[in-house]
């Protein structure tokens, strides 16, 4: 019997305990696989030092495995996502400019911790401690874990819904990398820039085409259409945008656990077949 090709399915978006997923980068790659990922990248949150171990699995596995990073943005006081694709994790600016994105989130997530013990939730800074994998990479989601053990909320989603989303009582602003910034770590590493879940900002429309404007300007290529984070409508509308700003067009789920994820590896649809695909040059 022949060997069967397996369907392409691309997966471009995800997390380890690098960051706030809840699994080891080997895990989470064998999920990928097992869901029917074949093109596949780990983009943990401000950092790169799963890379090594999600390639060698994936490749073991016998998935095509592009590196990958999330990094966190502050960008007309929100945060933003930008994803890097492609990029040589071993690169020393990019390195060097994600210790630096991460350095404030020790002090950050102390001050959660008091704004949660003043809201009636003590002891929330060393509980989300025991939650993170990477004691570097604390994180918001590492304090939503905590308080639904300790009882005070029933969901992840809805401690965010009540405390933690960026409007709520327990956030903390912060200062994250500047844009152009993020982008030329990404570039300078060999890597395309990808702006994460457009749907999930809250700008006016004017701030949205001066986003992308920017971003363009910088040198990013790239925007995230099929994601997680997207309701169906919200597909057509950051296709139409890939269209009109000539951006390559990437697809992943976001998973972080299989509990709090709302997307699984392997469901989402494929792009939509006139868009360019963000793999086009780098596999
Ligand atoms: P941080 O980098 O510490 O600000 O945490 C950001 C992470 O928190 C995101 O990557 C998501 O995993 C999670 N997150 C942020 N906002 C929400 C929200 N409104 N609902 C659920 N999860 C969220
Ligand atoms: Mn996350
Ligand atoms: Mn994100
Ligand atoms: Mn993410």
């Amino acid at each position: 019997m022949p060997k069967q090709t397996p369907t392409f399915c691309a997966d471009l978006h995800c997390h380890s305990t690098i960051s706030d997923g809840i699994y080891q980068p080997e895990v989470v790659a064998e999920r990928a696989h097992s869901y029917g990922v074949t093109l596949w990248s780990l983009t943990d949150h401000d950092e790169v030092s799963g890379q090594q171990r999600a390639r060698v699995r994936a490749e073991e596995l016998g998935m095509t495995y592009l590196s990958g990073v999330e990094i966190s943005v502050t960008w007309a006081n929100q945060t933003v996502h930008i994803v890097g694709l492609g990029i040589d994790p071993e690169n020393v600016t990019l390195v060097q400019g994600l210790r630096e994105t991460r350095a404030g989130r020790a002090g950050r997530a102390r001050r959660i911790g008091e704004r949660l013990a003043k809201l009636g939730m003590p002891g929330a800074f060393e509980g989300a401690l025991t939650f993170a994998g990477n004691p570097e990479l604390i994180s918001r989601t590492h304090f939503a874990r905590f308080l639904v053990e300790a009882g005070h909320c029933q969901t992840v989603q809805s401690v965010f819904d009540h405390y933690l989303s960026d409007d709520g009582p327990a956030h903390e602003p912060m200062q994250w990398a500047k844009l152009e910034d993020a982008v030329s770590w990404i570039r300078g590493a060999g890597g395309v820039a990808v702006i994460a879940h457009p749907g999930r900002y809250h700008y006016t429309p004017t701030q949205f085409g001066a986003l992308f404007d920017t971003f363009k300007d910088v040198g990013g290529q790239a925007i995230e259409v099929i994601t997680g984070s997207h309701t169906v409508p919200q597909y057509q509308e950051y296709a139409q945008v890939a269209r009109h700003y000539d951006f390559l067009a990437s697809c992943g789920s976001d998973f972080h656990s299989a509990k709090e994820s709302k997307i699984e590896f392997g469901s989402l649809p494929p792009l939509p077949a006139d868009l360019k695909p963000v793999w086009k040059d780098l596999i």
